[in-house]
């Protein structure tokens, strides 16, 4: 049977349902409030800074030459204002609603090690970069890009207002991470809070457009390990490789890195500090053992075959050319020529690519790194016979590229030098 409520009754209902109201409201805008707040300040101080006041002091820094539209920047912010709406709605979600209680977030500090803390934050971005690899690689596929990641890739020459610019849908996939950690991580919301401020500072280095890594890090294990600026901005750039957030880990397994990184990377540090940056150093025994599990975690990458990657002079019958060798997606090596050294070799070339109606020259074709600084199984192009041999590619000790290729019964053997610009 059903008993109408007394008057008395439905107001005191009535009342509490809107003080809880209220409180949610209060909550979100408090949330949404500091995420606004953390975007327009993180990233506004260094976009004043890099793209204003200190311009001209970064200039070596930059890393495409040209300069990002004004106008992208207003969209940029634009979008980023559905991105903070977002991001406060899931964080109100998880921290002020009943559905805490499902999650693993602690409150008292005692209830784990405080040590715990910085490591559940470490733990967390480690498995946001997994989730966000692959969730960027899905969102690469041609059915998805156009829907869901075109309006992030709107910048080709990101800045840092391109930290947060997404599509409502990719603005919620990026975001789903913190609705996957509070269910499988026990975080206080201090860990949360950290692991949001730090992301968010690595995403606007990421998108900042000037590479700021200390000279050291070329050298060091890090840099095996971390991803930069430039590895961000070629992603932004070409579209394609270089799919990770934070680590090279994925990238690196998958095959995926984009083949001019180490080179692009080299160039900018280069124009900063000097060729002198860029010389390899054995690592110290302390970072060996501090590092060990990471090292362990990025073998795949680290097994030397990346020394033959980058800007080669090439030597042949033809003359001189410039070669980037570079690593494609089915992990084989393949060398273009990018032109040649004489004005009047590169218009020939121009000529022949133009009645070919090809884009580049391809010289060389599929190798597979077999170990001892030896490439073979690939094909050789012979430009000035137009042959097509097999050959063998080997890195000699004093960092010549030995090239071989056998036509005609003979073997050919060129040397190649590092291009140095
Ligand atoms: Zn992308
Ligand atoms: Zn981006």
């Amino acid at each position: 049977m059903l008993i109408d409520p007394s008057p008395g009754m439905e107001t005191f209902v009535t009342e509490s349902n809107q003080s809880i109201m209220e409180t949610y409201v209060i909550k979100f805008l408090s949330i949404l409030l500091t995420s606004g707040l953390r975007y327009f300040l993180l990233a506004g101080i260094p976009f004043l800074l890099f793209y204003f006041l200190c311009r001209n002091r970064f200039k070596r820094n930059k890393i495409q030459s040209r300069e990002a539209k004004r106008t992208n920047f207003v969209s940029e912010i634009r979008n980023s204002l559905m991105t903070i709406l977002v991001i406060a709605a899931i964080a109100s979600l998880v921290l002020f609603t009943p559905f805490r209680k499902l999650t693993l977030v602690y409150d008292q500090l005692s209830d784990y090690s405080l040590w715990w803390i910085p490591l559940s934050v470490i733990v967390a971005l480690i498995i946001q970069d997994t989730y966000f690899y692959w969730m960027h690689r899905i969102v690469h596929k041609p059915r998805f890009f156009r829907k869901v990641h075109l309006t992030h890739h709107q910048s080709t020459n990101p800045s840092p207002w391109t930290s947060y610019s997404f599509d409502l849908l990719e603005a919620i996939l990026e975001n789903m991470i913190l609705l996957i950690l509070v269910f499988i991580l026990p975080m206080h919301p201090l860990a949360l809070m950290s692991f949001g401020l730090l992301g968010f500072l690595i995403n606007v280095y990421g998108h900042l457009g000037y590479e700021l890594m200390p000279r050291g890090f070329r050298r060091s294990i890090w840099f095996q390990v971390l991803n930069t600026s430039v590895y961000h901005n070629l992603h932004h750039k070409d579209f394609h490789g270089n799919y990770g957030l934070y680590f090279r880990f994925w990238d690196r397994v998958m095959k995926t890195e984009h083949p001019d990184y180490v080179a692009t990377y080299d160039e900018i540090q280069e124009r900063r500090f000097g060729k002198d940056s860029l010389v390899r150093s054995g690592w110290s025994r302390g970072t060996w053992l501090l590092l060990l599990p990471l090292m362990l975690c990025s073998f795949s990458g680290s097994d030397g075959a990346d020394r033959i990657l980058g800007k080669w002079i090439s030597e042949g019958e033809n003359g001189k050319a410039v070669v980037r060798i570079y690593q494609a997606d089915n992990g084989k090596y393949y060398g273009k020529v990018l032109h040649a050294l004489d004005a009047q070799k590169q218009l020939e070339l121009e000529r022949k690519l133009k009645e070919k109606g090809k884009e580049s020259l391809s010289i060389l074709k599929g190798f597979v790194h077999a170990g001892n600084s030896t490439w073979n199984k690939g094909k050789l192009y012979v430009p000035s016979r137009n042959l097509q041999v097999s050959g063998q590619l080997q890195l000699m000790k004093s960092g010549k590229l030995k090239v071989t290729g056998s036509y005609f019964g003979v073997s050919h053997t060129y040397f190649w030098t590092r291009y140095q610009q």
